[in-house]
Formats: structure tokens, sequence, C-alpha cells
């Protein structure tokens, strides 16, 4: 007979191998009684949402060094959470992370809930979210289920249904899998072994704890797995930006419209991103713009951008009509997004 996968065999791994991470609470700790953070939790479950672990530890490190607490965070000021997070991408995620602890500080006694159900009520809390946190703060029963434990569940079982239609069938078997005692530690080992050793290219079976009961590797079809619906080519689209410098050296910024893409950051006033030529719009101050050669290229979720980059120098009594001059020595290139901070690279190299 065939082995079946088991929790305990993979939480034995998981003890000897749990990657290191400044939110986590190891499985000595834990098996300790060391209790981890839910605000931690929380706080790297949102950052990494669509980001990558490496990315997100130094962000995670400045946050929780500026606001150790949820109460601290929901006291803050929009302008510097938003600032701390330029370069993480996805910008609508700070915009919920900050309603998200105002509500926990102050509708919930700055006490998060520790259920799935009580957690997606929360501001930008999803499914992943909620099972992540419920299971690793709280060390609840839940499912989880991002990339990685599809990935895996696909493999382990030889399933073969592309993604996204296969989604509620690899639920289904991560949730056979999710053990009662030590969810919390069984969440990560999976996550774990996702990102380590069943990776999405070479998945290192030889030395996989799930080796002798896992499907795909007997069937030979891991590297196959999991099949996806091939997705459609993301379309262009253009747009032009003015970076405008005062003789002062001062240079003038926008903050953007809270709702829509990159909304709450501060960039460089310019037109709308259409998918044909730049839309016909308004330079933000008279001035002499000279068009810089090359352009701010950028990939977001649903489409790629280019940027057209225009300067100019002004004389410090002329007025904008959009926007405010930042003297320069407030003015650092890690407080605007990634594709704000390529046009001002295109600036700075010309
Ligand atoms: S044996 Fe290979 S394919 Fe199967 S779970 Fe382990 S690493 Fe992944």
């Amino acid at each position: 007979m065939r082995d079946q996968p088991s929790s305990e065999v993979l939480l034995e791994w998981y003890d000897h191998h749990a990657r290191k991470m400044p939110w986590r609470v190891g499985p000595k700790d834990r098996a300790n009684g060391v209790i981890p953070d839910p605000y931690r939790i929380w706080l790297s479950e949102i950052m990494l949402q669509q980001t990558t672990v490496a990315a997100v530890k130094d962000y995670f490190e400045r946050f929780t060094k500026r606001w150790p607490t949820v109460r601290d965070l929901a006291d803050a000021q929009d302008e510097d959470v938003m600032a701390e997070w330029a370069g993480l991408g996805y910008y609508a995620r700070a915009r919920n992370l900050l309603k998200c602890a105002r509500v926990v500080a102050n509708e919930k006694g700055g006490v998060f809930p520790d259920t799935v159900d009580a957690l997606l009520e929360l501001p930008g809390v999803g499914p992943y979210t909620a099972g992540a946190v419920s299971a690793i703060a709280f060390d609840k029963s839940s499912v989880v289920v991002d990339g990685n434990v599809e990935r895996v569940m696909a493999r382990l079982y030889d399933v073969h249904t592309p993604l996204p239609a296969a989604k509620p069938e690899l639920t289904a078997l991560a949730e056979s899998l999710t053990p009662l005692e030590r969810a919390g530690d069984y969440a990560q080992a999976v996550m774990d072994l996702g990102a380590t050793i069943c990776t999405p290219r070479n998945p290192a079976c030889g030395i996989c704890p799930w080796r002798p009961a896992c499907q795909a590797r007997l069937a030979g079809t891991a590297v196959d797995l999991p099949k996806k619906t091939p997705k459609k080519p993301k379309p262009i689209r253009f747009g032009v930006v003015y970076i405008t410098r005062r003789v002062d050296g001062a240079l003038l910024l926008e903050r953007r419209p809270d709702k829509g893409l990159l909304g709450g950051m501060l960039g460089w006033p310019g037109s709308e991103w259409v998918e044909k030529e730049a839309p016909k719009h308004q330079a933000p101050i008279r001035a002499e713009w000279k068009t810089l050669n090359g352009e701010a290229r950028h990939t977001f979720t649903h489409f790629h951008l280019r940027l057209t980059v225009k300067t100019a120098l002004v004389p410090m009594e002329r007025e904008p009509a959009v926007g405010h001059f930042l003297p320069l020595e407030d003015f650092s290139p890690t407080d605007i997004p990634t594709v704000m901070r390529k046009a001002f690279n295109l600036f700075h190299s010309d």
C-alpha cells in the first residue's frame, strides 16, 4: 500500500529545518510556551501578499521598530505609513493596513480576533490572511492556502486540473491534512516546504519529507504541476510625468488621490495612463519642458506602463497648478513608489 502524507512527518521535518524570520516564533520556542504576537503575524502576512520574504524583512523591521504595537500603528500619520511602505508595491495594502490597525485599536480594544470569520471582517484581510493569522498567531486549526501550498498539494496528490479551477480541490486537500494540534507550526511548515524544497522549477524530491507519499514524484509529473490556465498578455499603457526642479533645488511633487493605483502616495504630477499614446493634459506648471531620452518602464499586476519623463527648471516665484514644492533636503527617493523612482533615476542620469 502507498504511504499516506501526514502532518506528523512534516512537523518533524519543520522541527529541524524551520526558516528563521523576524516575525516567526520557531518550533523550539513555541514548544517552550513562547506565544507569537498577533500584530507581528498580521503585519508580516499583509506585507508578504504578492511580495517575497527577502523583500519584506527590512520593511518589517522598520515598521515594528517605529510602530511596535497595533495601537502605535493606528495612531500613525497616514503620510508616514505610506512613506515607509514606498517600494513594497500594491499600495492599497498600506491603506487597508492602517484602516485595519484603527479598527483593531479603536473597536476591538487593541486585540486581534482569533477566528477566521472574525478576522475576515477586518479591512484588507482575505481568506488566506485570515487563515494564516488564525493558525500562526492563535494555533487554531485553520486551513491556510497560498501559492506554495497549492503547488505542494497539486504535486502530493497529482492533481492535473489547471488553476484557478483547481482551487477548491486543492483547498479541500490542504484542509484534510491540517492537524488539530500544532496547526500554526504546520501552516508554516507547508509554506517552508514549498519555498525551499518543493520549489516551482526544481523540486528537491530527494530530501523531501513527503517523498514516499508524493504521487507526482511517483508519476514523474512534479515539475509540470500545478497546471495553469494560460493568462492573456498584459496590455501596455502610456503616460507622461513632469519632474520640475526649482532654482533652489526643491522638487514639485503631488500626492495622488486616495482611491486608485498608487493611491495616497507621493509622486510626480502627470497625465493619466491609457492604452494608446499619452492623453491630452496640462503640465503642472508653466515652463520650458525637455523630454528625457528613454522611458520609465514598470509592470503592474494588470498592465505594463511606459512613462515619458519631462523635466524643467523654474524660478522661485513660479506657482504650480498642482502639487507642492518639497525642499531637496526633505526629499528621499525611497519615499516614492518604485515607478516614480524609476522616472527620477532617468532624470538623475540625464
Ligand atoms: S516529493 Fe517532490 S514533488 Fe512531492 S512534495 Fe516533495 S518536493 Fe514536492
